[in-house]
């Protein structure tokens, strides 16, 4: 693969679309690595840059799904984030031990990337050679320049630069059969993670008043734990094509038969992988321990995994299999999990395994018809089947002007945004591209595991290196880590 155009060996205008986990850390480590004046602009359409759609302040009863202990947002400084928070008056109390195996509230973990954003991009006191600024606007092209390129901005401006980092997360949910004519319908909710709960106060719950859920994975949790805080009386369903709520997170034990040493994973093959894991499954069943460990401990090689899987190897697991290894892998809090728990045994939470045929509006009501079941009928329904995976049928604007500017490519299973080993974009015609990186969720084709802090952190860290090139960056970890010890 080659360039197309000149690449700029130091680029100085940089900016980055999107401000939430990914976007923000590539921003700060490129302030923390940089040896040269560069500037830095982030630009992201609404929420405070550091926060992104997970850690916003929406909602206090929403848990971080990973221990204390791994969510540091710097993949040198393993225990940032607990350092940060024994600084706070409300973990005082709680040994390190005990705060490593918390699951903190995801409002305080915004303010943590927001405490980092401060401390390296708005105001970094002579740290860094490099200089930020924040843009509240949406990017909706991108168009090369000799050298480098325009970002055109929806309020009609635009900005000059020499890279740009495409860090703009998870796709929104994918519309369903009939939701198309609900856009205005006061009983639907397209979009979970907008505000809904105050359309709860029209309800009443003495007609017997239902919320409907469609999908059973994280979103559908934060609902269900929303719906509780807010004292919801009525009933509750959630529908998905097999039912089933994420698993708790448990105490692991030592399983060193897994996997085997003699095993190269790169090569095993998805019938290899699977047969693998039925059988520690089994073994583990016998022991009477849960057998979620192997997905713990395949963790570590996923990306390894994933990139020896042919294409049909992983479209056959995405289609096949994935349902199954998320509610093992994307395990919730013990506390919510209860809350789950208990919300089924009295019987207001009901969950359905059924296909989701069509909504169709009823007066104020949505009816979802299911396949072979009897409808159900919501005064509120919500689309919480999680973000749509096709990426050429993408809803961004930006992303589409960039396919269709030949910009951009899908990764070979068309689930994101194809990239060379470095996130360097390739563009449809197999080029590197000289100034378009990307990171995060939209490189789920590529690696599978990228949608959490333990990988994405990574990423931003990469992302940064290959924009300043290895040459211009410094390490300043022993500098950090006395800064934040102050
Ligand atoms: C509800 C929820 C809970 C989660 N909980 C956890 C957890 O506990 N632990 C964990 O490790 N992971 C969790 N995750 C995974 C989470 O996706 C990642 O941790 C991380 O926050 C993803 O960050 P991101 O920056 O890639 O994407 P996002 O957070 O989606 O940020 C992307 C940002 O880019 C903006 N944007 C998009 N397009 C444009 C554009 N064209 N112009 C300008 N701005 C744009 C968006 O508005 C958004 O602000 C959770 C995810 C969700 C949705």
């Amino acid at each position: 693969m080659t360039a197309t155009t000149s690449e700029i060996a130091r680029p100085t205008r940089i900016i980055v679309v999107g401000g939430g986990f990914s976007g923000a850390l590539t921003a700060v480590n490129i302030a923390r690595l940089s040896e040269y004046p560069a500037h830095i602009t982030v630009v992201n359409d609404g929420r405070p840059v550091g926060r992104g759609v997970a850690y916003a302040l929406r909602r206090p009863e929403y848990l971080l799904n990973v221990a204390a202990r791994n969510m540091s947002a710097f993949p040198d400084e393993p225990d940032h984030f607990l350092h940060w928070l024994q600084t706070r008056s409300e973990f005082g109390s709680l040994s390190e031990i005990e705060l490593r195996e918390r699951f903190i509230p995801r409002q305080i973990y915004g303010d943590y990337l927001c405490s980092i954003v401060q401390h390296h991009l708005q105001s970094p006191g002579g740290r860094t050679p490099v200089s930020a600024e924040f843009v509240t606007s949406e990017a909706v092209d991108i168009e090369p320049r000799e050298p480098g390129c325009v970002v055109r901005l929806a309020d009609g401006s635009a900005l000059e630069a020499d890279r740009v980092i495409l860090a703009t997360g998870n796709e929104s949910p994918s519309p369903l059969p009939g939701s198309e004519s609900l856009a205005d319908h006061p009983a639907w909710v397209g979009n979970p993670w907008q505000p809904w709960e105050e359309r709860l106060a029209g309800l009443d719950v003495s007609t017997g008043a239902g919320v409907v859920i469609l999908g059973t994975g994280l979103t559908a949790v934060d609902i269900i734990i929303t719906l509780r805080t807010m004292g919801w009386l009525g009933s509750i369903h959630t529908v998905s094509r097999h039912g089933w709520f994420p698993h708790a997170h448990f105490r692991g034990i030592e399983y060193p038969e897994f996997p085997p040493e003699d095993l190269d994973l790169a090569t095993v093959g998805l019938d290899g992988l699977l047969d693998l894991i039925q059988h520690h499954c089994a073994i583990l069943n016998e022991r009477n321990e849960n057998p979620a460990i192997i997905v713990d401990k395949l963790r570590p090689h996923t990306q390894r995994i994933w990139s020896g899987f042919t294409r049909e190897e992983r479209l056959a697991f995405a289609g096949k299999h994935a349902a199954r290894w998320n509610v093992y892998r994307h395990r919730i809090a013990p506390v919510l999990h209860a809350q789950i728990t208990g919300s089924q045994l009295t019987g207001q939470l009901r969950a359905h395994a059924a296909n989701i045929e069509v909504l169709e509006a009823s007066r104020d009501r949505i009816l979802v018809h299911l396949q072979d079941r009897q409808p159900l009928l919501g005064h509120l329904v919500i689309n919480a089947t999680g973000p749509a995976t096709k990426f050429t049928a993408t809803r961004s604007v930006l992303l589409q002007n960039l396919l269709r500017r030949d910009l951009v490519a899908p990764d070979e299973t068309n689930m994101g945004v194809r990239v060379d080993s470095d996130h360097t974009v390739v563009t449809a015609g197999g080029d590197r591209s000289p100034w378009l990186l990307a990171l995060g969720p939209q490189l789920k084709g590529t690696y599978w595991e990228t949608i959490a802090v333990p990988e994405l952190r990574g990423q931003a860290r990469r992302v940064a290196e290959t924009v300043l090139g290895s040459a211009a960056t410094r390490d300043k970890h022993d500098q950090l880590v006395l800064e934040y010890m102050i």
